[in-house]
């Protein structure tokens, strides 16, 4: 008998030419995340991953990290057994006794048609088995737990357990996006969505340190360490801004300053998303939630740079944000306190309908390509590793 994890991958079947690039990726993602878990590796078996544990294998670890793995429909613990029908019997009541159910299903798969019974056949004579020893009753339409039994390579693969995975496509399959991220709830949220997608997230971070403390570096830097945990690790550059925004503070008029800290921010990640090869840029932006997140100063901060710039909260509620902020654990740290370098000099009535004319006529009148020089060459670049990872943190 073995002991193992059956995990079932959710979208990938959908992918016909690409199917197993996304499998080989998930496969990679999935040995990645379970390195030091002791777990053997992942085998390909008939449309389903199986994981085998030994008896050192960390099975809460290993479930935690497959929980955060994008790409999973859902996974259980399972025995791999002999495929003869008592041991089938006698492992799915071992499986289903511990579970306390009224209704139960007995759901059989069988791939390798070299087993003599056909699935209808295994059904009842294990679901009969069941029910005498349990009391409960068969109820295929809406059982309260249902033991899954695949017939595949000359085994019998049996689970009763259905753990919710992440969804999604798996890490890493869907290009590289270059992630704004402040110290607030929603950008983490956005980042969360886009790598969901596929997207490997790098991070770009604006601070008006030594003017504010380095607490906003610090958050970004925690949530950088957690969302690393979804794609194994991140990238986040610590770029100063303070330079530019004193210009801005000085120079300009009052009810554009927002618009001008943006269309800046978003010059300086663009030239850094062209140099980590992403191809887009992410923001944590929500239609009128804020003044800067008007229609009108959406398009006027969209035209700064060439690149897109994706929004994937755009039509969410702030409900809807903060309940995925809490799920995926996000949250906490984003309530922590800290000085945003926009909350810096925020005037009382920001414009809430720029025009581009105007501010083009105002940048025309500011140079501050000095000042992004100088911010690029002086932006930092850390590594977060998971951190479930020893490697916390590394300088390159
Ligand atoms: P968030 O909760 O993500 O901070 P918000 O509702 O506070 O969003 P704004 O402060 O207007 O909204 O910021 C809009 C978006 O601009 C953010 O979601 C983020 O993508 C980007 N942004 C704002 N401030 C910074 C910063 N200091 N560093 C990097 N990106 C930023
Ligand atoms: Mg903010």
């Amino acid at each position: 008998m073995q002991r193992l994890i059956v995990i079932h991958y959710s979208e990938l079947a959908l992918k016909k030419g690409n199917r197993d690039y996304f499998e080989n990726r998930l496969l990679r993602n999935i040995d990645e995340a379970l390195s030091g878990c002791e777990a053997r590796r992942v085998r390909r078996i008939s449309g389903r991953f199986v994981l085998e544990l030994t008896p050192s294998t960390d099975v809460d670890a290993v479930r935690a990290r497959l929980g955060r793995l994008f790409g999973i429909a859902h996974f259980g613990e399972g025995r791999g057994v002999d495929w003869d029908i008592d041991t089938l019997s006698s492992t799915a009541w071992d499986l289903l006794r511990p579970l306390g159910f009224q209704s139960f299903a007995i759901e059989t798969r069988r791939p390798d048609k070299r087993y003599p019974l056909t699935s209808v056949d295994v059904n009842r004579t294990v679901g009969a088995y069941v029910r005498e020893r349990s009391d409960a009753r068969v109820d295929l339409s809406n059982p309260e737990v249902t033991c899954r039994i695949e017939l595949v390579e000359g085994q019998a693969i049996i689970s009763a357990e259905r753990m919710p995975g992440a969804g999604g496509l798996p890490s890493h399959t869907g290009g590289k996006v270059a992630v704004l991220l402040s110290g607030g709830i929603d950008s983490p949220v956005a980042a969360w969505k886009m790598m969901r997608r596929g997207c490997t997230a790098v991070f770009v971070h604006f601070h008006s340190f030594p003017h504010t403390n380095r607490e906003s570096q610090d958050k970004a830097r925690q949530v950088a360490t957690l969302l690393a945990s979804y794609q194994q690790r991140a990238r986040i550059y610590m770029t100063p801004f303070a330079d530019i925004q004193r210009r801005i503070l000085v120079e300009t008029p009052v009810e554009t300053r927002v618009i001008l800290y943006r269309r800046y921010m978003m010059r300086l990640a663009e030239r850094i998303a062209v140099g980590e090869r992403a191809r887009a840029l992410v923001t944590g932006d929500s239609l009128g939630q804020v003044a800067s997140q008007t229609l009108e100063n959406i398009d006027v901060i969209s035209r700064a740079v060439r690149m897109p710039i994706l929004r994937p909260l755009v039509g969410s509620d702030k409900e809807e944000i903060v309940s995925i902020a809490r799920k995926i654990g996000s949250y906490d740290i984003s309530i922590l306190p800290d000085q945003d370098c926009c909350s810096l000099f925020v005037p009382r009535h920001p414009e809430t309908r720029a025009s581009t004319d105007r501010i083009e006529a105002i940048e025309a009148g500011l140079d501050v390509s000095g000042e992004l020089e100088a911010a690029l060459t002086a932006s930092e670049r850390l590594v977060q590793y998971a951190a479930y990872d020893t490697r916390a943190v590394r300088q390159l």
